[in-house]
């Protein structure tokens, strides 16, 4: 088994959790090294609101501050790993030059953050743009490789523009880019969310998409994204 990120064989055999299990545990999609490169958020104090890094029981800088514009909102968020050069690169290879298969890197994590979840998972859009230039939704795609049911009530319909090429200004300026597919809306009304992104950067698109479900008959909401 060759690691999905660096390439480099992984060692193959019977692991002892198998042995003590009886079953057979998938072979790891990265290798150690590259494991040791991620900063994991689960087992150090966080921000609740967004899981940032965070020693102080309240609400990060950055929370306070959307909490003024949407004061009613639950925040509750997880993220994996911390952001760093590794997350970067894996966006960059997965999102942007579009090589799906790196969507299969944090599987593991995913399946067992979903395993049981009651939920109904709500994926972010993407606009039909970035689709086209793409060619998926790397969120799907995630979900996809994790083996996670999800329904895409989301509509992207705003310009496409690439949040990463704006300023943290410009970011927090920018307009509602989501609607609901009416279609669907019966899977939201009065349902429990989950909203899944790859990144949380600076919480914009995750409001807006909260808002429009909220709007649209939401019960409660959370999320979820890879990196924060
Ligand atoms: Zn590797
Ligand atoms: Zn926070």
């Amino acid at each position: 088994m060759n690691c999905l990120w660096c390439g480099k064989t992984t060692k193959e055999g019977i692991q002892l959790r198998e042995l003590v299990s009886f079953t057979r545990v998938e072979p790891m999609v990265r290798c150690d090294s590259c494991s040791s490169k991620l900063v994991s958020l689960q087992n150090v104090p966080i921000c609740r609101g967004c899981s940032r890094h965070w020693i102080e029981e309240e609400l990060c800088s950055d929370c306070q501050k959307w909490k003024v514009e949407y004061p009613s909102y639950p925040f509750k968020h997880t993220a994996l790993y911390q952001y760093n050069t590794f997350i970067k690169e894996w966006i960059e290879a997965y999102k942007y030059t579009g090589d799906y298969r790196l969507g299969e890197l944090f599987k593991k994590e995913i399946q067992s953050f979903f395993f049981k979840q009651k939920k109904q998972v709500i994926p972010i859009p993407i606009s039909d743009k970035s689709k086209q230039l793409r060619g998926f939704n790397q969120v799907e795609g995630l979900l996809e490789f994790a083996g996670v049911s999800y329904t895409a009530v989301l509509i992207h319909c705003g310009t496409g523009e690439k949040q990463s090429s704006k300023d943290r200004k410009m970011r927090m300026l920018s307009p509602q880019p989501f609607v609901v597919d009416k279609s669907l809306q019966m899977n939201i009304k009065g349902k429990h969310l989950i909203l899944v992104d790859d990144i949380y950067t600076t919480g914009r698109t995750f409001f807006h998409a909260a808002d429009c479900l909220m709007r649209n008959g939401a019960q409660s909401i959370e999320t979820f994204s890879v990196s924060r």
